[in-house]
């Protein structure tokens, strides 16, 4: 992967104005909540944008119809985040375990290949980075993508 300076608020916007042709006529309305104060990161852009377009994906099919998104990104300590929080189905307990695991899919055949989340973490991994998953089964999922800025 190439090092290069990343804006993370304006990768997640990109992506963002891919998705809304999806999300809109689904009626899921998307709410950006872009911090301030975000410093740079350095990081290989077009793999960043691949994490932040499969979960934002996720994010859609997981609402499916009528909901909210919610992209906040903050900085914490030396970490870029950006969290990714949806009012979809949510995932169980066990499901969180296994979700990141290569091929895992609950979507229909076509619709999923099983590998957006296992790529994505390894992608973030490798820049020394992690990916946090929440939720509360029956109010939606979040995932916060966290990258460190001094490497
Ligand atoms: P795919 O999207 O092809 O199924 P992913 O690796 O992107 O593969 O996701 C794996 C699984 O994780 C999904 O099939 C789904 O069960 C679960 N998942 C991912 N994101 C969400 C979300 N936002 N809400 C609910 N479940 C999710
Ligand atoms: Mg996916």
């Amino acid at each position: 992967p190439v090092s290069q300076a990343a804006d993370v608020n304006r990768l997640v916007e990109d992506m963002l104005e891919l998705v809304e042709r999806e999300s809109g006529p689904r009626n899921i309305r998307i709410h950006r909540q872009p911090g301030p104060d975000l410093p740079t990161v350095i990081s290989d852009p077009p793999l960043l944008r691949q994490v932040f377009l499969n979960l934002l994906i996720n994010a859609v099919q997981a609402v499916d119809r009528d909901g909210d998104i919610f992209i906040t990104t903050f900085r914490e300590g030396d970490m870029a985040c950006t969290e990714i929080r949806d009012t979809g189905p949510g995932i169980s307990k066990e499901d969180r375990e296994r979700i990141f695991n290569p091929f895992f899919t609950t979507k229909a055949p076509g619709q999923g290949t099983g590998l957006g989340l296992s790529v994505s973490l390894r992608i973030i991994n490798e820049l020394g980075g992690d990916i946090l998953v929440q939720s509360s089964p029956g109010k939606g999922a979040s995932f916060t993508v966290r990258i460190p800025f001094k490497r």
